[in-house]
């Protein structure tokens, strides 16, 4: 077999490998890309599987450090906040920052993917699709990809940047590796993998426009239809149309509606009409696409370490895959790709101790957003409808927009900072202790002690600000 040569390649050309594609390129880095997949520009596979996603601070701050997020905002649908719908049709609206600058960027994730190819290939990035990575060989750095034929490649990679999402095949041959070479660090747990799966799964639909084209729900919302275990969300498309997502458990559990029950036709409809009834009005084909739309799997993975010497890095899901409900999996692979743009700035190429340092920064923060979306999501399954809950979410709001130097929630300090998730999840849980305390006996929001609770927030959380260095001016 011919063996190919290549300096420098990326494995995965998702979101994340093709704009690390850009990174590397900017840094006069000739790298190469191999996709399993077909070019997605060139094909509909992909039909059923486009989830909407959002773009938060820190996707942006990594696109507009290329200067391409003017380019890529084109794309998306600015959203302002979310709109929960009852089971009974009432609408509550709950505006996600504090003034209509704090906003979040729907955008299709397989629109993003075309769009990110086509600017990382106008770059001169190379991407050689239908190769999917088999087996390698760290020692001779030998790599087997199959390609559209079926046929066996092999290629000679200086250093791989592997970003082949959470179910990566670089993840499983690196941890392999790590297994065999190093057994007493994983018997000692200093390496592990931690593959976590969630017991929901997720599948899409479409919500068309109105005859007249125009959207048929406010599309400056992420509409939600919270039901404690499962949920539908729907996220605007440019021309008009929505996409929908429903989140359900794969299998029963204590009754809920689930995948594994509902498996027809019938039971689809019926399901959206008694629980999201102003959702099925407007989903045409929700039957069909119940059926034939593939049920995702979710999940996190934690692995320790994400890099073999300056052989192979691991970034993106492929690194630290976590759960939907913060809407950050994206974000945070983004900001992986900033983070080491930054780090390869200010070093000469030493790969492996620039590894080193990139870990060091990222291990933690890859962590706490993990911990921190699982939270999300038994909150959304417990804590919808609790009335506690709700008025503690009120009391925030409002200590947010009165004391806003001071006083930044956790889903601002992650959605529209730079603020590490580290120090995000930290401050959660002093602001959690802080509005439990606050809130003990009250009814409402307006019996809020406003000085009592400014003078709270100096004593608990401004001392971790300070120490940390944090600004809420964001
Ligand atoms: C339902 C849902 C909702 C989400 N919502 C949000 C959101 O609102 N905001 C947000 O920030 N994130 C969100 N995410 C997470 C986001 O989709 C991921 O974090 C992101 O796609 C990760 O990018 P990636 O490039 O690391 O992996 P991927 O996008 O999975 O890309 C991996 C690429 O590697 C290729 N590949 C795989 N195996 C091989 C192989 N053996 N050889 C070669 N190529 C291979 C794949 O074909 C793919 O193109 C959501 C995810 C889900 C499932």
């Amino acid at each position: 077999m011919t063996v190919k040569e290549e300096k420098y390649a990326i494995i995965g050309g998702g979101l994340v490998g093709s704009l690390m594609a850009i990174f590397l390129k900017r840094k006069g880095i000739d790298v190469v890309v191999f996709e399993r997949r077909e070019d997605l520009r060139k094909s509909d596979k992909d039909h059923g599987r486009s989830i909407n996603l959002i773009a938060t601070s820190r996707g942006i701050h990594a696109l507009k450090k290329l200067s391409l997020w003017e380019e890529i905002k084109k794309i998306t649908v600015p959203v302002f906040g979310r709109m929960i719908h009852s089971i009974e049709e009432d609408l509550t609206f709950q505006p996600y920052g504090k003034d209509k600058n704090e906003c979040n960027y729907s955008v299709s994730r397989s629109k993003l993917n075309e769009k990110l190819i086509s600017l990382a290939e106008k770059e001169g990035v190379k991407f050689l699709f239908n190769s999917s990575l088999t087996k390698c060989d760290f020692s001779e750095r030998k790599y087997f990809f199959i390609n559209a034929k079926g046929d066996e490649e092999c290629y000679k990679l200086g250093l791989v940047f592997a970003a082949d999402g959470a179910g990566s095949q670089c993840r499983k041959i690196l941890m392999d590796h790590l297994r065999v070479n190093y057994a007493e660090k994983f018997e000692k747990n200093e390496f592990y993998e931690d593959i976590d799966p969630l017991e929901s799964g997720y599948k899409e639909f479409f919500m068309p426009s109105d005859e007249s084209g125009n959207y048929c729900l406010d599309k400056d919302s992420l509409h939600i239809w919270p039901r404690g275990s499962y949920m539908f969300m729907t996220l605007a498309n440019l021309k008009g149309s929505f996409t929908g997502t429903l989140y359900m458990p794969h299998k029963s559990e204590g009754g809920v509606p689930n995948f594994g029950d509902i498996n027809n036709k019938k039971e689809a409809r019926k399901l959206f009409k008694t629980k999201f009834p102003d959702a099925e009005r407007l989903l045409p084909h929700l039957e069909e696409e119940f059926m034939e739309n593939p049920t995702g799997k979710l999940g996190t993975v934690k692995c320790y370490p994400w890099y073999l010497e300056d052989k192979m890095i691991l970034l993106g899901d492929a690194a630290h895959a976590i759960v939907p409900f913060f809407g950050q999996g994206m974000n945070c692979g983004f900001e992986d790709c900033a983070v080491l743009d930054d780090l390869m700035s200010d070093n000469e190429k030493n790969w492996d101790s620039l590894f080193g340092q990139f870990i060091k920064n990222r291990k933690e923060n890859a962590d706490a957003i993990a911990d921190m979306a699982l939270e999300n999501f038994f909150e959304m399954k417990n804590k919808v409808g609790d009335s506690s809950f709700l008025l503690k979410k009120q009391i925030e709001n409002l200590l947010e927009k009165t004391f806003p130097s001071l006083y930044r929630s956790r889903y601002a300090i992650v959605t529209y900072g730079l603020i590490d998730y580290k120090h995000a999840f930290e401050l959660g849980k002093i602001q959690k202790e802080l509005i439990d305390e606050l809130s003990e006996g009250l009814d409402s929001k307006e019996q809020l002690n406003l000085p009592r609770a400014k003078k709270l927030i100096e004593e608990k959380i401004t001392p971790y600000t300070k120490k940390h260095h944090l600004s809420f001016d964001f």
